[in-house]
């Protein structure tokens, strides 16, 4: 066969799992044969980053090295109890489950000492089901620790600059600075003072006219730190290079045909493919082929470039997959003329603002997590209830605290079109604003005074908004007795639209503790690996915050460490 190039490993994608594997690779070669392999990774878009970069680059990782030094209470046993109450045994197989907790704290203890990779525990973010057996109300996560934008020199414009953790687009902030600005309204002032001194007196960074701050957060700044590791060890990176095909010898992946700028070439790959090219959650076809209804595309907050294509190409060397009708569901605001919706998680958590369906009836509990919210969302809507689309719905007391886009803008600036196609509305009262959005305007009228009853009492007796502990978390204590719960009663009345998003599908390839790819016979497809959402998620529940990227990075070391034959006990 001829070949245009050889390398020992194809890694394809640049997310949080491919970049993993590319230094993981290298570093392991190097202790258990003398030699550092030869590792290209090949990403599809001009940027490098995939949906980790703009992500918030949590990642669930129980008893890992942070958790232990901030002296968190936790342990195997406790975290396997939580997700076997969590995970159905019928959607990932215990051994699975048991694997992502030995090996996560492996793969964080390994990066953090070969690499620049370091994270901050979250000492107060709970788990997602926080009322199950096993569950923990902090130190399970985790974010990124800041890194400067700069850092990256000659690479400065190759990372996907169009980040999540921006306020307005350009001011990088923390989780736990998030968090500390919806708790306590001196923190705010404090941390936003801080974001634009920081911002405006940063003269080099202000001439360079990036737009955003130099400062980098969450997932932009777990890539940054992952890709700064690979250029440390001389890994090549192409950009616009697309997986084509994988090339299969008797039940052995041996390389793959890509294209580099337009041009089709042949890799052969001495030792293995490993494939860390997202979901499908740009691949309309796919999305109705598998997804529940109603699915749209732009509905999606995934990278745009994450269409299958890998998925596509293992189905068609025999690969098996699995969890394809399912994905990272999260509740999104689609705003005409801008290419990605926004995420709809902390305002609609939030008291002082409900979701009603087109009957002007709440039909979940806002506060819980937004996987759970939506799932029950997919199951009401197959039996009738009107909930896609939903509104958020909050009055001028809400507005005034919150931002909320698109109304943090001055009204004058919002476009029209906003208004002309039911993406929002405002009004004097609850009947008007529903009759705006062909809503029932007597249903939304009883919800208001139905929910606002509640919130003296501080119960929700519809939905048991604000009694977990994950409800609590987007909550805001000057709330009582209820932080979830606040009343709608100060006019005018505001509508945000929201659908039912995503963040990138959870379906794909099967794979083994080692992150081999497995055929439809269960047999591992030799020299064939996969994780991040190119592979059938392992966490499918969203147990708890950072439950794509933790198994996307652990399964990444698990393939190489079933590559290189290495042996974690001994240290690189
Ligand atoms: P990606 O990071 O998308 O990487 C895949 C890459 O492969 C892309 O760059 C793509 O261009 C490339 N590619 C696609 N096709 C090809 C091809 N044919 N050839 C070569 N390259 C290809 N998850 C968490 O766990 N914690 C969080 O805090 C979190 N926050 C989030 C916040 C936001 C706003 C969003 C949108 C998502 C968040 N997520 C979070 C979800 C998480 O970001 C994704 O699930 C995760 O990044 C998926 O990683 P991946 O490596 O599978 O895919």
């Amino acid at each position: 066969m001829n070949w245009d190039k050889e390398v020992d490993v194809l890694v394809v994608g640049s997310g949080n799992g491919a970049l993993t594997a590319g230094i993981c690779s290298h570093d392991m070669s190097k202790v258990e044969t003398g030699m550092a392999a030869d590792v290209l990774v090949i990403e599809k878009s001009a940027h490098i980053g995939g949906t980790s970069a703009i992500s918030g680059g949590g990642v669930w990782v129980p008893n890992n090295r942070y958790a232990k030094a901030a002296g968190a209470e936790d342990s195997f046993e406790a975290a396997y109890q939580y997700l076997d109450n969590t995970i159905p045994k019928d959607k990932v197989e215990r051994a699975m489950l048991k694997s992502y907790l030995k090996n996560a704290p492996k793969m964080i203890d390994f990066l953090h000492e070969n690499s620049r990779v370091r994270y901050v525990s979250l000492g107060e973010y709970p788990d997602y089901f926080s009322n199950l057996p096993g569950s923990r109300e902090g130190h399970r996560s985790m974010e990124p620790e800041v890194i400067n934008w700069s850092e990256l020199g000659d690479d400065i414009d190759r990372l996907r600059p169009d980040g999540a953790m921006y306020v307005a687009g350009k001011y990088a902030i923390t989780q736990r600075e998030g968090k500390k600005m919806i708790e306590d309204p001196a923190e705010k002032k404090r941390v936003v003072r801080n974001m634009l001194l920081r911002y405006y007196f940063d003269i080099p960074w202000l001439l360079k006219g990036k737009g955003f701050s130099r400062r980098t957060t969450g997932g932009g700044a777990g890539v940054i730190r992952l890709f700064l590791s690979l250029k440390d060890r001389g890994v090549p990176l192409w950009t616009n290079t697309a997986l084509k095909d994988l090339i299969v010898e008797d039940g052995k992946a041996i390389g793959a045909v890509i294209e580099k700028d337009g041009q089709l070439m042949r890799v052969k790959a001495r030792k293995a493919v490993m494939l860390g090219a997202g979901g499908f959650e740009h691949n309309q076809a796919m999305r109705e082929e598998y997804l529940p209804e109603p699915t749209n595309t732009q509905w999606s907050a995934g990278n745009k470039h994450n269409t299958g294509d890998s998925i596509r190409a293992a189905q068609a060397v025999g690969a098996a997959t699995a969890l394809m009708d399912n994905a990272w569901w999260c509740t999104t605001k689609e705003m005409p003329n801008r290419p990605y919706p926004f995420l709809s998680i902390v305002n609609k958590s939030l008291p002082g603002s409900i979701c009603v369906n087109m009957n002007g009836e709440r039909f979940s509990n806002e506060s819980q997590n937004y996987m759970s919210f939506l799932l029950e969302t997919f199951a009401q809507y197959q039996e009738g209830n009107p909930c896609v689309p939903a509104y958020m719905v909050f009055d001028q007391t809400f507005k005034n605290r919150r931002s909320v886009w698109p109304w943090a803008m001055p009204e004058k600036m919002i476009p029209k079109a906003y208004f002309d196609e039911g993406v929002i509305a405002k009004a004097d009262t609850p009947e008007e604003l529903a009759a705006k959005l062909n809503m029932k305007p007597e249903g939304l009228k009883q919800t208001f005074e139905r929910f606002n009853g509640f919130v003296d009492t501080g119960k929700d007796l519809d939905f048991k908004r604000g009694d977990a502990a994950y409800d609590r978390y987007y909550g805001d204590t000057a709330f009582t007795p209820n932080p979830c719960l606040g009343k709608l009663d100060t006019p005018p009345y505001y509508a945000v639209r929201i659908n039912p998003g995503d963040f990138g599908t959870q379906g794909g390839m099967v794979i083994s503790e080692h992150a081999q790819v497995k055929n439809i016979e269960g047999k591992a497809i030799q020299g064939l690996y996969a994780f991040g959402n190119n592979a059938a998620a392992v966490l499918p529940t969203y147990p708890g915050p950072g439950s794509t990227l933790g198994p996307a990075m652990t399964f990444a070391y698990q393939a190489a460490k079933h590559v290189f034959n290495f042996n974690d006990v001994k240290k690189a």
